[in-house]
């Protein structure tokens, strides 16, 4: 087999005994997702080789029975597919440069947290080595890897996507975004942004209840129900941000900004700091001076995308 044609590996079924052939797979990196990842693919029945910077991390997995490589060259020649999974891109670049010409006809997944600008580069760098690219967001824990709750968003070589799709599904449910590789990372950190939103707003609200000594366990109660509510509007926002039609029934930015002014008084009144809310409170300010107090929140999509 020639080097380039290593990616052509598919996994295959045998429909008499009803087993299917795992590929094997090579772990780079062993801090908590990597471990959990080659964890995974070692409960999966897939032939493991994990190596990792600062060496004793793989301890554990070897009982499990990973082959350790000493090297990473060793690592990344002991497999078809490549799963990288360390703190950044700087790292991923450190790793793959000592890996050199090994990498040719390799399929090179990187689950590394990174930029979309940063995923477009190191593909484009990969690719220029003769291997193939695929680039992951994991939207999960360590401790949600292989179970069901956890997804991970790919993009990048739908080849390699498809040809792997057994091996990578051992990992969690997955989405296949598209073949521009910084679609992952685009979406990863959309996601997060959705996240961190909604926890900056429990942080506050738990903040303001906590200023009168009232339990933040028992206030749960309220805000979990109350976030999910707000949530089911979320599909109408999006609505009026694909058609530009910002006009609402609900709540224009005008009712919005008199609502704040109260909303930070109270802050203020109570004591806590409002550094999580000013912002928004900005933003509501902005669009009316922009002229589009009538419209409904929505329209802060536009102000966001357009930062003055
Ligand atoms: P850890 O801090 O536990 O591990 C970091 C890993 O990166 C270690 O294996 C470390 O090696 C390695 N590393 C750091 N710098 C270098 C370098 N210059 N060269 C080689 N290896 C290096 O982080 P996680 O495992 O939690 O996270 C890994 C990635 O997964 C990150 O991008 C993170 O954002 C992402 N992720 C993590 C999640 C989580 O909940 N943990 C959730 C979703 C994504 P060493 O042991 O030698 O220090």
């Amino acid at each position: 087999m020639k080097e380039n044609e290593r990616t052509e590996i598919k996994v295959s079924y045998d429909p008499s005994t009803g087993r299917v052939s795992l590929p094997p797979v090579s772990v780079i990196g062993l801090g908590m997702m990597g471990s959990a990842l080659a964890q995974t693919f070692l409960k999966e029945g897939h032939q493991t080789t994990v190596w990792n910077r600062t060496p004793g991390k793989a301890d554990a997995l070897m009982k499990q029975g990973a082959k350790i490589a000493s090297k990473v060259n060793e690592a990344i020649a002991a497999s078809p597919i490549v799963v990288i999974c360390v703190l950044d891109y700087g790292a991923v670049h450190e790793i793959l440069e000592e890996a050199g010409e090994i990498l040719a006809g390799r399929a090179i997944v990187n689950l590394t947290n990174g930029t979309p600008a940063q995923a477009r580069r190191t593909a484009a760098w990969v690719t220029g080595r003769g291997a193939e690219y695929l680039d992951g967001g994991i939207m999960a824990v360590p401790q949600m890897i292989g179970n069901s709750g956890a997804l991970v968003l790919y993009s990048g070589s739908e080849k390699v996507f498809q040809t792997y799709h057994p091996t990578l599904k051992g990992l969690g449910a997955l989405n296949f975004l598209g073949e521009d590789p910084g679609l992952a990372p685009l979406y990863d950190l959309a996601l997060l942004s959705a996240m961190y939103g909604m926890f900056g707003g429990f942080f506050h609200a738990t903040a303001m209840i906590r200023s009168e000594q009232i339990p933040a366990e028992a206030f749960t109660e309220l805000v979990v129900p109350w976030l999910q509510a707000m949530s089911a509007s979320l599909p109408l926002m999006a609505q009026a941000v694909d058609t530009g039609d910002h006009r609402t029934n609900v709540s224009s930015l005008y009712i919005n900004q008199t609502g704040f002014v109260n909303f930070i008084d109270a802050c203020r009144e109570q004591g806590i700091s409002t550094e999580l809310m000013t912002p928004i409170q900005g933003l509501i300010n902005r669009g009316v001076a922009e002229g589009y107090g009538t419209d409904g929140l929505s329209r802060l999509v536009e102000l966001i995308r357009k930062p003055v």
